[in-house]
């Protein structure tokens, strides 16, 4: 291999190189994922993720300080009666070193893919997100100045703030649901210059999110055997079996991947249903009835996502199969409680995603799922809210326009958003 990295595709095994490249160029659905020239992680002496960046997909780092922290549980481990649980937090607390200032894993995901973006002169970013993605985005926006167009249902757009002025901000909200917002972004994206984020298929953002593995194993020295996470999209679970891959083909830290344990929270857990019905694609009226109800009553609203990676080659599944995984259903209640039992535990709030998580822990260790001398990794994607709510400044992103639901990208509407990458444009040369 030439270069740093390649990119490959696991339908047809062709590699090729990186052009911001989300599909394989003869059309297999697939995944593609990166292949990395040095198979034996040294971690560098850089801040936050970049420390992995023989791993990531990028060729210089940006000067921020805010990666996944790994420790071993005193509190919660000893309530549960496990003796090894190593916790990877991404959020913010201080103490620990969690500099996540909008307190979730998303962060991971928006630094690599932002500075791909930029070495690979793709053009400026758009995603659609109702809540943590797009708010991980603004931050990184504000922080490095680059451009992104985010486009969010109206009702979310209060969760869109950052810790840092975001000027380079295009906010769009649409008067519709989360499905709305995604529709429309994709309009977005026929403007000339502005390309999707992409999601699972960005392998950016999947190598960010798998540097919580590569962090949680280095920590102790080991592969975990187990992995806890819950899971919207699953992007994680996935990102986490990849990065356990290199770890064995690394050969100093085992050679047996570790058993996702994957949660979703109830009433809406269209992967867990998949899963246990075994089923390699998600049949709406048998997977997630009642939709739109369903989502509407769940604690931890990230993990809804109606369209995840589930049956593609390289998605869930296979990462689920491949791993010897398993899934939980976790209820409003169980999540609530066990989030409790973390702060007092532990010492930090947690997101409900991460609640979701310590929830199936909790669990699996009552019903002896796991053994106690067992190695557990426990990825809490999300916490300290309250923490930063305290220490921090808060910035609202203010939106630009507002859109219908089912609006067309055309007109009044999308000569402002011309106007404004034009401006940034501007902005890039001067
Ligand atoms: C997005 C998110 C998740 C789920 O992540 P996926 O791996 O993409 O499904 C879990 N927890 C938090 C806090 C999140 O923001
Ligand atoms: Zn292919």
């Amino acid at each position: 291999m030439k270069g740093k990295y390649l990119l490959r595709c696991p339908g047809c095994g062709r590699p090729f190189p990186d052009r911001y490249t989300l599909d394989c160029p003869s059309g297999c659905d697939a995944l593609l994922r990166t292949v990395y020239a040095e198979r034996r992680l040294t971690p560098r002496n850089l801040p936050g993720i970049f420390r992995y960046k023989d791993w990531l997909p990028i060729e210089g780092h940006l000067p921020l300080d805010a990666g996944p922290v790994s420790y071993e549980s005193a509190g919660l481990a000893r309530e549960l009666g496990l003796s090894n649980l190593t916790i990877t937090f991404s959020g913010y607390w201080p103490e620990r070193g969690g500099r996540m200032e909008t307190c979730s894993f998303k962060e991971l995901e928006a630094q690599p893919t932002v500075l791909r973006l930029r070495e690979k002169g793709a053009g400026v970013l758009q995603v659609s997100s109702a809540g943590n993605t797009g708010r991980a985005f603004c931050q990184v926006s504000g922080l490095t100045g680059a451009p992104v167009v985010v486009v969010v249902p109206a009702s979310a757009a209060a969760r869109l703030w950052t810790t840092v002025p975001a000027a380079n901000v295009c906010l769009i909200t649409v008067d519709g649901d989360y499905s709305d917002s995604i529709a429309f972004g994709k309009e977005v994206c026929t403007l000339p210059g502005i390309v999707p984020e992409g999601g699972a298929k960005n392998v950016a953002r999947r190598d960010g999110m798998g540097t919580v593995m590569l962090d949680g194993t280095l920590a102790t020295g080991r592969l975990p055997d187990y992995y806890f996470q819950a899971v919207g999209s699953g992007t994680g679970g996935i990102a986490a079996w990849e990065a356990a891959e290199r770890l064995v083909a690394d050969g100093r830290f085992g050679s047996r991947l570790p058993a996702l344990h994957l949660s979703q929270n109830l009433p809406f857990v269209p992967m867990v249903r998949a899963w246990e019905a075994g089923r390699d694609a998600i049949v709406p009226a048998e997977d997630m009835p009642d939709a739109e109800a369903s989502i509407a009553r769940v604690y931890a609203d990230v993990l809804t996502n109606r369209h995840p990676p589930w049956g593609i080659r390289g998605g869930v599944r296979d990462a689920l199969a491949a791993s010897g995984g398993r899934m939980y259903a976790v209820s409003n209640e169980d999540a609530r409680s066990t989030g409790r039992l973390f702060a007092d535990t532990e010492g930090i709030d947690l997101d409900p995603a991460a609640a979701v998580a310590v929830a199936s822990l909790v669990r699996a260790a009552e019903e002896r799922f796991i053994s106690p001398e067992e190695r557990v990794l426990l990825n809490v994607t999300g916490g300290g809210y309250e923490r930063a709510a305290e220490d921090l400044d808060r910035y609202p992103v203010e939106p630009f326009i507002r859109v219908a639901a089912g609006a067309a990208f055309e007109g009044e509407v999308r000569d402002a958003v011309q106007g404004w990458l034009a401006e940034q444009e501007v902005a890039a040369r001067a």
